[in-house]
């Protein structure tokens, strides 16, 4: 096992060598809260409070109708293109529109149409929603809904295989796929990957482009710190753009949507992913958590998530050693949460968020720590390690009030 023996001043220098410490500055972050639920629902920017009165107030209040062509109407394109940056993508290549949910539904159903073969693939413990929408994809489609395991994907993929579709970063256990060689061996056997970024977007490196990436769709509120039900995007490689058709042929991605025209034309480029008018307090708040971002790079908070899972990996396994990580140990097969094993997962994680360390729950057995760099401290790793051990030691979680399920995990 990987165990370490560190102690609390140890642990406080590196964070006042951490390079990114100043960016924690940049949330409000509750006094007593360690917060590793940033994959779930990443904490409030103070600049996004400012920025959502200066947009109710000003822009709605004062500018009224006008705001639309004061820059709300381009507001998709440009967090998009803000994007775009952090996951290795060209500017006009991802737009922000939607759910997760949504976007995989345009994909899916826009890109099955490009090859007549009729399977749509994916693995068997995918995320739900995206198995949900996936398998009426394939009924709407006439495409046949199969799921295989993680470890067969890659063998199941034939010259039936019209779509695969994949998490690159597996929710629970956070593994991570190779998302160069995956897409490249489906492209050989003439199929199309839509990889779906919910938990790699903000969290890990991204290179689209080089990796040849051609679909893609994503989360705002997780990674990107765009809060509650932001929108999601969609990245479509520029080559593939005008060759796919939305299922939702909203007026937002047609060609001249003030024509008012009685025909359906599709606006060239990324725009035609665009269903319904644009969600402008929520982009605006999505804009200012991807700001958050500047002045960093991926590489420089991968490395900090790498130290972070080290240091929460070992300790754990020096303090707490019936939690089972589940999470890969090497830094190039995961992405950024780390997730333990326990019989009692669900007790637990409640003893935990009851003690101000906030993690979540995953059924059946799972509690999960997302390790969110821009504003978690290698303290916070130390506190959530300690106070599980007193939980754990004092079987203190063995109450009836933390056995009490809400409707949220
Ligand atoms: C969070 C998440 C989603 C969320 O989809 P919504 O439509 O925003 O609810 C989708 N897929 C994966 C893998 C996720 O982790």
């Amino acid at each position: 096992m990987s165990n370490i023996s560190i102690t609390l001043s140890e642990v406080q220098a590196l964070d006042r060598a951490d390079p990114l410490r100043p960016l924690r500055d940049r949330f409000l972050v509750p006094d007593g809260i360690a917060y590793f639920d940033g994959h779930s629902l990443g904490p409030l920017p103070l600049q996004t409070i400012t920025n959502q009165r200066e947009v109710v107030e000003k822009q709605w209040g004062e500018q009224l109708i006008g705001g639309w062509n004061a820059g709300w109407i381009d507001a998709p394109q440009r967090v998009g293109a803000k994007i775009a940056r952090l996951i290795g993508a060209r500017p006009h290549e991802v737009i922000v529109a939607d759910s997760t949910s949504v976007n995989l539904f345009k994909l899916l159903v826009a890109a099955s149409r490009l090859s007549s073969r009729g399977v749509l693939l994916t693995e068997t413990d995918n995320f739900h929603t995206d198995r949900y929408i996936a398998s009426g994809a394939a009924e709407i489609t006439d495409l046949q809904f199969r799921t295989v395991s993680r470890e067969k994907i890659g063998d199941s993929i034939d010259s039936d295989t019209n779509l695969l579709l994949l998490t690159h970063v597996h929710y629970g256990t956070a593994e991570r796929y190779d998302m160069a060689a995956i897409t490249k061996r489906a492209r050989g056997a003439g199929a199309l990957t839509i990889w779906d970024l919910c938990h790699s977007s903000g969290a890990v490196p991204l290179q689209l482009n080089n990796d040849e990436v051609e679909l893609a769709v994503g989360c705002g509120y997780k990674y990107l710190n765009g809060g509650p039900g932001a929108p999601a995007f969609i990245y479509v490689a520029e080559h593939l753009q005008d060759r796919l058709l939305s299922p939702l042929r909203g007026w937002m991605g047609h060609a001249a949507p003030f024509d008012f025209a009685a025909d359906y034309v599709p606006a060239p480029g990324i725009d035609r992913f665009l269903a319904g008018t644009p969600p402008i307090l929520s982009l605006a708040a999505l804009e200012c958590g991807i700001d958050v971002f500047d002045g960093t790079s991926m590489q420089a908070v991968w490395e900090k998530s790498i130290a972070l899972f080290d240091l929460f990996i070992g300790w754990m396994a020096e303090r707490c050693p019936e939690m089972a990580c589940i999470s890969p140990r090497e830094a190039e097969r995961r992405g950024s949460h780390i997730s333990f094993k326990h019989p009692n997962a669900f007790e637990i994680c409640q003893a935990l968020i009851d003690a101000g360390v906030i993690g979540d729950f995953r059924a059946p057995d799972v509690v999960r720590f997302g390790l969110t760099p821009l504003y978690l401290r290698f303290e916070d790793v130390w506190t959530a390690v300690e106070r599980c051990a007193e939980i754990l030691d004092s079987r203190s979680w063995n109450q009836s009030r933390f056995s009490a399920r809400r409707k949220v995990t």
